[in-house]
């Protein structure tokens, strides 16, 4: 071509340009944001830097709190990981759709398909929907995620620590070795984990790329931190507390290359990013637990240790960045607040979470709940909670308190305490729950005591014998199948 062809041409090679330009931007839909949320297991309260690790770098998390909110009262709806996962992908309390504790390898017990999850809400309004990591809600084909909304599956059935471990020591659990899972196959059995965050970081990444120009939902449920830990070499070492540590800056390096992925592909402004973690650390294993900072016990109880969550989100332009929300909040209302921002609707059955937007936006204060309830083990109300108070009825609970530690991947012994009479503390003024007030505010006493016999009516309680009159089943498979 001759030179002053070019020039001639040079416009309009410019403007097929812009408009190729044009063409590749991905057409981003305000009215349906992306959606990514990262639930690490069994991450501490104290277990990010923006909330008090000063021993774990935290770059990544920290600054997603520095450009969105820091939650500094959010909760888990229980301290163990199916339960809590149940209500995160439903907005129900777990045990008002009969999901209970941690569900073992071939439980006949699953989410219900009958239920809604986030997945199919978001679905429904044309969504893709990916998950990448821990499903723990039933491993029977008819409950895993391929069966639940969700488009993409990669990672584990259940916990980490569900197969032969500690040899040395005979097997803890009589369990065939750990699956991995590409939708609903099995393509490996896993003993070493160490390259699984990043691997599942890069499917992530992935994900994110293919989808970038449709609405997606990216849930990244890690199994780690829970036992046993692994980490990439790239980390080990590299922390002030260990190999936990180590562990957590590999998963603030994977929330880095997610939110890496968003800014590259100009997702940023209209992607909804949350991070939060299942329940409390798993006090026993000691050196391999979290921290719940200044909170109370851990994992497996009911007290804020155990349910208490660091959580995080970052949504440009429509939440305001670098503030904090203390208002108590409960997974449960993920789904409904995600729903309202997606223009989806609720599920068609009954859920228990609520539309947080007004408060996480700022423009309202109070909660939207009257009050919050926890249940743990197979229906027992362990507490309530209601504005700065929350009132423990008579329990069980287990406690590493006077124990020796656990070490290096072997846990200690819980010792287990009985409450005996109602407690109550005020977490406004004493969150570390070491005064109990009961005596003083028998005003308080009574009111949450009726707010509990309601949600006994609802939902039943093992501890008081009442049976709930708004449950549903869970999904169940013959054991023989
Ligand atoms: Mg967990």
């Amino acid at each position: 071509m001759h030179r002053s062809m070019v020039w001639l041409f040079l416009p309009l090679v410019l403007s097929l340009k812009a408009c190729h330009s044009v063409v590749e931007a991905p057409p981003q839909d305000p009215q349906r944001p992306n959606i990514v949320l990262i639930f690490t297991d069994d991450q501490g309260y104290g277990d990010v830097g923006v909330f008090g690790a000063a021993d774990i770098p935290t770059p990544n998390l920290d600054g997603l709190a520095a450009e969105g909110l820091l939650l500094t009262q959010f909760y888990a709806s229980q301290p163990v990981c199916s339960a809590s996962r149940a209500s995160l992908l439903t907005g129900c309390y777990a045990n008002r759709i009969g999901i209970h504790n941690a569900l073992m390898p071939d439980s006949p017990v699953g989410l219900n398909p009958r239920e809604e999850t986030l997945a199919e809400v978001l679905k429904a309004r044309g969504y893709r929907t990916g998950i990448f990591g821990k499903w723990h809600l039933g491993d029977h084909p008819a409950f895993m995620p391929t069966q639940q909304g969700f488009d993409t599956f990669f990672g584990i059935p259940y916990s980490n620590d569900m197969w032969p471990l500690h040899p040395q020591q005979g097997p803890v659990f009589d369990f065939d070795p750990l699956p991995l899972y590409e939708q609903q196959t099995v393509i490996d059995t896993l003993e070493d984990q160490t390259f699984l965050t990043r691997e599942i970081t890069r499917r992530s990444v992935a994900f994110i790329e293919e989808n970038k120009e449709t609405p997606f939902f990216l849930y990244v449920p890690h199994p780690q931190p829970h036992v046993p830990l692994f980490v990439s070499d790239r980390f080990r070492g590299k922390s002030g507390r260990g190999l936990y540590g180590d562990v957590i800056m590999e998963l603030d390096w994977s929330v880095g290359e997610i939110l890496g992925a968003l800014k590259k592909h100009g997702l940023e402004d209209n992607t909804w990013v949350i991070f939060t973690s299942d329940n409390g650390p798993w006090l026993s294993y000691g050196n391999h637990a979290g921290s719940a900072g200044p909170l109370r016990e851990g994992k497996g109880t009911a007290w804020e240790g155990g349910v208490r969550e660091p959580t995080i989100m970052r949504y440009p332009g429509k939440l305001p960045a670098g503030e904090v929300r203390d208002t108590p909040f409960m997974a449960i209302d993920l789904l409904p607040t995600i729903a309202g921002q997606a223009g989806a609707p609720l599920p068609e059955q009954p859920i228990d979470g609520k539309d947080i937007w007004p408060v996480l936006t700022g423009r309202e204060q109070a909660s939207p709940h009257e009050a919050y309830f926890y249940y743990y083990r197979v229906n027992e109300l362990h507490a309530v909670r209601s504005g700065p108070w929350k009132l423990y009825f008579p329990h069980r609970y287990r406690s590493m308190e006077g124990q020796p530690p656990g070490s290096d991947g072997l846990p200690g012994e819980y010792v287990y305490f009985e409450l005996q009479a109602p407690e109550l503390y005020n977490l406004q003024e004493d969150p570390s729950e070491t005064r109990e007030v009961s005596g003083l505010h028998p005003d308080v006493m009574d009111r949450l005591t009726r707010l509990a016999d309601s949600a006994r009516l609802r939902f039943g309680d093992a501890l008081t014998g009442v049976e709930g009159t708004q449950t549903r089943p869970p999904g169940r498979v013959e054991e023989s199948q």
